[in-house]
Formats: C-alpha cells, sequence, structure tokens
C-alpha cells in the first residue's frame, strides 16, 4: 500500500488538492510515497527538515502556472526547489504537511543560443554545469561558478542570486539575467524572454524576483548574458603574511593585471592546515599565517608572464611571503582542490557556526579583528575557520565551537560586528529560513517596511515560499 506522505495528519483538503494537482501534471509526477518525497525533506546541511503535502514536478511553464493556481485556491503554500543545495533552508518546506514542493527539475532545456549575441535561452531546472558545458560548445562562457554547479539549477541559481567565485570580474547571478519568464503567485504567467542588453522601458521587473529565493514568484526560464571565452588562464597560490598584506597584493593584482583577475580567494592558514590534515591534499609551500589564491584569464598571450612579474614585484614590496604558478591543468585543478576543501576539512573537525558575511573590502583586517576579539573571548576555545572571496569583501567567517555552545548568541556576537563596519548579514546564501531572525540587524526598519509591501503587492495571500527571507509580520499588521 502506498501511505502518503500526509497520513501521519489527515488533512481534509489534501486529498482535493491532489486530486487537482494530478490534473495539471501528468499523475505520477506528484509524488506523495514518503520514500520519493525524503530527498525534499531536508536541506543540503540537513540542518532544516520539513513535511511537504506532495512534490509536484511540472514540464511546462502552463503546468507550473496551474500548480500554483490551484495551491492558491485550495490555501496551500508552494515551496520551489531546483538542485536543493541552497545553504540556507529556503527550499525546505515546513513540517505541518501542507507544503506543496514544485520542483523544476523536468525543465531543464537549454532552448538556444545565440552566438552573436553571446545568449542563452534556458529553462529553471537545467543544471548549473548542463549550461556552462552547452555555453563552451559554442566557445562562450557562463561566467556563473561555485562548487555546487554540479547540481544547482539555473531557476535556484537566479532565486538566490548566487555569487560564486568569479564575481570579482563577471558579478553576481543577477548581472547575467537579460530576460525572464515567471509564474506569480495569482498563477499570471509573465514572459519578459527578451535578449536584450538595453531595454530601459519601464521598471527592470525581473530583477525584483533575482535573489527572491521563491518568495515573489517561480522562474521557470531565463535569457542569460554569456561572454567570450578566455583563451589564457593562470593560477597562482600565494602565502601572505596577514589580511592587510592580501589587500596591498589585491591593489597590485587590480593594477597589473586589471580586469583579467577572475578570482581573489582568501584562506587563514588554519583552514588549510585542516585540509591538509583531513582531506589528504598537500601544501606547495610551507604553511603560512594565510594564503590567496589567484586566478586571471586573458585572450591575447602574456598573461602568464604578467603574472610573474606580479608575484616577483609582491614577493619583493612585502605583500607575499611566498608563492606558486601552477604549471599545469593538474596543478590548478589541485590548488583549486584545497580551497573547495574547506568547507569538508571544517565539518570533519567538529560542529561549526557559518557566518557569510561581507563588509567593505578595505575594512576585511579592521573586521576580522574586532570579530577575532570578541569570539575568542566570548568562547576561548573556538576555533576560527575564514576563507572567503576577498575580492568582492566576502568572508565565510566560520566558527568550530564546543558543545554546548549557545548558536544564536555566537551569531549575534558576529553579525553585530558586521553591521559595525557597515555589512550585510548574507553576502551570497540568502536568508532563507536560516536568518530569517537575523535579518532585521542589518536592515532598517523602512527597507523592511518596503520588503513586506512588494510580497504584499505580489503574493497578497502569502502562497509563496511563506516563513522564507522575511520575518512573520508584527502582531496586528
Ligand atoms: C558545496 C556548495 C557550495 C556552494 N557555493 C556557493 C557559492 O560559492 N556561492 C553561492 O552563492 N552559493 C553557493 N552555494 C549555495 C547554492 O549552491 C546556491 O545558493 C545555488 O544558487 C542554489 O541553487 P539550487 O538550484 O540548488 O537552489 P535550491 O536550493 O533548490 O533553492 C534555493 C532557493 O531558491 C528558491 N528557488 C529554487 N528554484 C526556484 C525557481 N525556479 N523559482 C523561484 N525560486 C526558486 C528555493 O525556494 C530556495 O529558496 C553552495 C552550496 C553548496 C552545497
Amino acid at each position: 500500500m502506498t501511505v502518503s506522505a500526509t497520513d501521519a495528519r489527515p488533512d481534509p483538503g489534501a486529498a482535493a488538492l491532489l486530486a487537482t494537482l494530478r490534473g495539471c501534471v501528468d499523475a505520477p509526477d506528484v509524488l506523495v510515497d514518503p520514500v520519493d518525497v525524503e530527498p525534499w525533506c531536508h536541506d543540503w546541511r540537513r540542518q532544516f527538515h520539513g513535511r511537504p503535502l506532495c512534490v509536484v514536478l511540472p514540464r511546462t511553464v502552463e503546468a507550473v502556472a496551474a500548480v500554483v493556481r490551484a495551491c492558491g485556491q485550495a490555501g496551500y503554500a508552494v515551496v520551489p526547489v531546483g538542485g536543493n543545495t541552497g545553504l540556507s533552508g529556503g527550499a525546505t518546506p515546513d513540517a505541518s504537511g501542507r507544503d506543496v514542493v514544485l520542483s523544476l527539475a523536468r525543465m531543464q532545456a537549454v532552448r538556444r543560443i545565440d552566438p552573436v549575441g553571446e545568449t542563452m535561452e534556458v529553462e529553471a531546472g537545467c543544471v548549473l554545469r548542463t549550461a556552462q558545458d552547452a555555453a563552451a560548445e559554442h566557445d562562450l562562457l557562463l561566467p556563473v561558478s561555485l562548487a555546487a554547479e554540479g547540481s544547482a539549477c539555473i531557476g535556484g541559481v537566479l532565486a538566490t542570486n548566487a555569487g560564486g567565485t568569479n564575481v570579482l570580474r563577471y558579478g553576481m547571478a543577477r548581472s547575467r539575467v537579460l530576460g525572464l519568464e515567471v509564474v506569480l503567485a495569482d498563477g499570471q504567467v509573465v514572459r519578459g524572454l527578451r535578449a536584450l542588453r538595453k531595454d530601459n522601458a519601464g521598471y527592470d521587473w525581473k530583477q525584483w524576483f533575482v535573489g527572491s529565493e521563491g518568495t515573489l514568484g517561480i522562474v521557470t526560464a531565463a535569457v542569460l548574458q554569456l561572454a567570450p571565452r578566455p583563451k589564457h588562464r593562470v593560477t597562482a597560490l600565494l602565502a601572505v603574511a596577514s589580511p592587510e598584506a592580501a589587500l596591498a597584493l589585491l591593489r597590485r593584482a587590480r593594477r597589473d593585471l586589471g580586469d583579467t583577475l577572475d578570482a581573489f580567494e582568501l584562506m587563514s592558514g588554519a583552514a588549510l592546515g585542516r585540509v591538509v590534515q583531513h582531506c589528504e591534499r598537500v601544501l606547495p609551500m610551507p604553511a603560512a599565517a594565510w594564503f590567496v589564491l589567484l586566478e586571471a584569464a586573458a585572450f591575447l598571450p602574456g598573461l602568464r608572464d604578467a603574472t610573474e612579474a606580479l608575484l616577483e614585484a609582491a614577493l619583493e614590496h612585502g605583500d607575499a611571503t611566498d608563492g606558486v604558478i601552477a604549471e599545469s591543468a593538474r596543478q590548478e585543478a589541485d590548488l583549486w582542490a584545497l580551497r573547495e576543501s574547506i568547507t569538508e576539512a571544517e565539518a570533519r573537525e567538529g560542529r561549526s557556526y557559518k557566518h557569510d558575511v561581507s563588509v567593505p573590502i578595505a575594512s576585511i583586517p579592521a573586521f576580522l579583528q574586532a570579530a577575532d576579539a570578541a569570539v575568542v573571548q566570548a568562547l576561548p576555545q573556538a576555533r576560527l575557520n575564514v576563507f572567503g572571496h576577498v575580492g568582492d569583501g566576502n568572508l565565510h567567517y566560520n566558527v568550530i565551537v564546543p558543545p554546548g555552545t549557545d548558536g544564536a548568541a555566537l551569531n549575534a556576537l558576529v553579525h553585530d560586528i558586521v553591521v559595525r563596519f557597515g555589512g550585510s548579514i548574507s553576502a551570497e546564501h540568502g536568508i532563507g529560513q536560516y536568518r530569517v531572525g537575523e535579518l532585521a540587524r542589518s536592515k532598517s526598519a523602512a527597507e523592511l517596511d518596503l520588503a513586506r509591501r512588494i510580497k504584499q503587492a505580489l503574493d497578497p495571500q502569502g502562497v509563496l515560499n511563506p516563513g522564507k527571507v522575511l520575518p512573520a509580520p508584527p502582531h496586528g499588521a
């Protein structure tokens, strides 16, 4: 016998809605068996857990619209999901058994690529790496790159306005969006799949949905701006004495390598020490207080010479104390593996609290000094695991904690210092359900009011991803 995910708590409207949903999509595309829906009951880190009424997998925008309309009419919520790699619990249903998880996984076509206009029209469920590979077949680049790109989908990447490793050069996911197709909370389809670089005819509404984490509309397709694919690439690892030295190196690299600089990642020596200890990776130089992983890519030859000259000047002026430039694709991959293993090494070291924060780039050293001092004072046994896309002012300020640590107090401590430095408590991972309680710490009352008004205008019934991004309205509101 098939046991419905809702059987534990019978809901009189559920059977009627399930019947309606089976008419909106092919009946087998409505999953209710607890075993079938299990992958959608948790977030990637298994920090958040829920229980949906069902998981629906539509194949067309019309079906998405019908599902959303049906849920709204029946008074049920819709939780959109792509690759479920989000790090804020935005795609995890709540425990009520009344959320309908709407997966875009069956809408994954790369519809067209225009090599002259350098654009791609793609459906929301297309995995980011598939879209990157499709662009590469035309010698073009889809310059959004993150460690989860083998699972994250275009819709999720846009709904979270994902960042990643080459924001320094190409900007966040938002900057790639030329056109969007969205299903609104009332089931209306807004078709804006224009491949235009210039379109100032009225509000740029598509950007309202980018970064809205499924709370304002369901992204079903997008037109993305691609870029020419550079022919030459250089990757280097440099040891630096301090965050101040890393910023001096950043300035030098920006001056000497200009726009060819793709990535500038800062990693503490402690973080890389854990990678060596837990992940069988090898540091190609002696241990140091801090390291910078730098990548540049260019169309014309000469990049390697320029990077060698940069390294020499950095060593001469004390911006760096050691450095190595990858000699092969294998060595490049090994250097990147050091960076990409930090999260795994951290997980093996123990429980940690993560802070995905940004501050103005020039404030990074002072922020680190203030935050380190406060954390060490509050939790003398804590171990810091700090790394990040420092070229964008984005730090993953993670703290490995002893058992029994009050995580909320630690989050508040770090986030208050972030706000004092004019920063953001979520640089790229969004708010989801993880940071809802913290949002008011970094946004003014007027900003929160504006956000609520937008939500109220687009989703007055609260059908789309309720309880995500925005704190619950105050009593009586
Ligand atoms: C190992 C790892 C590394 C990561 N590195 C980075 C990084 O460097 N930079 C970064 O920014 N993020 C990073 N992330 C976070 C995550 O990969 C990104 O947030 C990604 O963009 C999420 O895509 P997804 O398809 O998995 O979205 P999901 O997790 O499925 O959903 C994320 C949010 O978007 C909403 N959503 C999903 N699809 C749609 C849609 N079609 N329409 C409307 N709303 C939708 C969901 O409701 C949810 O709120 C990383 C995650 C992992 C696991």
